[in-house]
């Protein structure tokens, strides 16, 4: 009896488990109560953070992604900095309330600086105003320091896995690459004062459910501010592709991602969730439905048309053609057709991150 579940104060593992291995119509219910949780708690509203890729240039060689650095099939590129604040400024005067600038892992003073330039001039542009998500991975605290200082307001570093054996699987064992790092990074930037968000990939190659319970118990036990999660899909020229006869059917991965965040809606009632673009390309309205269902943030692509394409994390992830910049009356209509509304001109800060900043006071 899966109601018997969902009208409980608090989910044990096997209770997680048990949900995210349910069947459609029981997935149902599981859907309906996620969806009244996120009503009651965060309302039937979305946040959008326009994002800009501004470079595919990495230093590191995760395993699952296509624009590692050992991957040479493709073109690089790194946005100018007036491509970057135009897009900035886009977004503002498009109410966006809020942007994400994501790129590449790099880790040096020249990147550091650069990042420090962009954040104060894009906060200058918006007298203040646009929120700022970044999300550009492992850094030093310092690093975290100068950026958050700069006006950064959220940093998303997703875990990917909680399960250190899985995480070598996925990755490269070595400096670069470590497990324990990236758990110290994400309680650095929650210490120092950023709306933290972390997040996994749902549907990874060797992944359990029992991993996938840990991954969302991590969370809770971290006390996220925000979290951004979605299936895994594959890249043809990564290393990971060769267990892609291992893998769940993107439909099934796609499910198991929606079941996924509606389970950590009801663990986590009042952080922001977003619904992963990833999800759209797998389904056209997936980040719709994952609206519908408990999430509540959507980041639309903002970045300049001719590099988009470059972006390339995983096959399939929606271009040029799909751009929300373009269709956005589109999106937001489309949005609604799920019952929810967009929040122009809000920055859209975390309600669990409000009550915690509060408690702390
Ligand atoms: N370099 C930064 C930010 C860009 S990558 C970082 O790694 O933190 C952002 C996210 O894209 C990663 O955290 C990862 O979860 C996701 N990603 C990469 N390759 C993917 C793939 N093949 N399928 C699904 N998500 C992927
Ligand atoms: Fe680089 Fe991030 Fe891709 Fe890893 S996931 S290779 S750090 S862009």
């Amino acid at each position: 009896m899966i109601e018997r579940i969902l009208n409980k104060k608090s989910l044990s593992k096997s209770d997680i488990i048990e949900l995210l291995k349910c069947n459609a119509t029981d997935s149902q219910k599981l859907f309906e109560k996620s969806a009244l949780v996120k009503a009651e708690n965060v309302g039937n509203k979305v946040y959008y953070r326009g994002l800009i890729e501004f470079s595919n240039i990495c230093e590191k060689d995760c395993y699952y992604c296509g624009i590692r650095q050992s991957n040479k099939n493709f073109k690089r590129y790194n946005l100018s900095d007036k491509d970057i604040l135009d897009a900035a400024r886009f977004a503002y005067r498009e109410n966006y309330g809020s942007i994400a600038l994501q790129s590449g892992e790099l880790n040096h003073p020249a990147f550091t600086q650069r990042i420090e330039k962009l954040l104060k001039a894009i906060k200058a542009l918006s007298d203040h105003k646009l929120g700022i998500t970044i999300s550009l991975g492992e850094q030093s605290k310092e690093t975290y320091q100068k950026w958050l200082n700069a006006g950064a307001d959220r940093y998303l570093l997703r875990i990917e896995t909680s399960n250190p054996d899985l995480y070598y699987k996925i990755h490269p064992q070595n400096q670069k690459h470590n497990h324990e790092q990236r758990i110290e990074c994400i309680q650095t930037l929650r210490e120092l004062g950023y709306q933290t968000g972390t997040g996994i990939m749902i549907g990874l190659p060797f992944q359990s459910y029992d991993d996938l319970a840990n991954d969302l118990i991590f969370m809770k036990n971290m006390d996220i501010d925000m979290c951004g999660m979605g299936p895994f899909i594959e890249h043809s020229d990564t290393p990971l592709y060769q267990y892609k006869n291992k893998l769940l059917s993107l439909e099934e991965r796609f499910l198991l991602s929606l079941k996924t965040i509606a389970v950590l809606r009801l663990m986590m009632p009042d952080i922001n969730i977003a619904a992963a673009t990833a999800l759209q390309a797998i389904d056209p309205k997936g980040r719709e439905k994952a609206i519908q269902i408990g999430a509540n943030v959507l980041i639309p692509n903002i970045t300049p048309g001719i590099y988009r394409d470059n972006y390339n994390l995983y096959h399939n992830k929606p271009q040029t053609k799909q751009s929300d910049s373009d269709y956005k009356n589109h999106l937001e209509k489309s949005l609604a057709d799920y019952g929810n509304t967009v929040e122009y001109g809000e920055c859209g800060n975390s309600l669990h991150f409000k009550k915690r900043l509060n408690l702390n006071r």
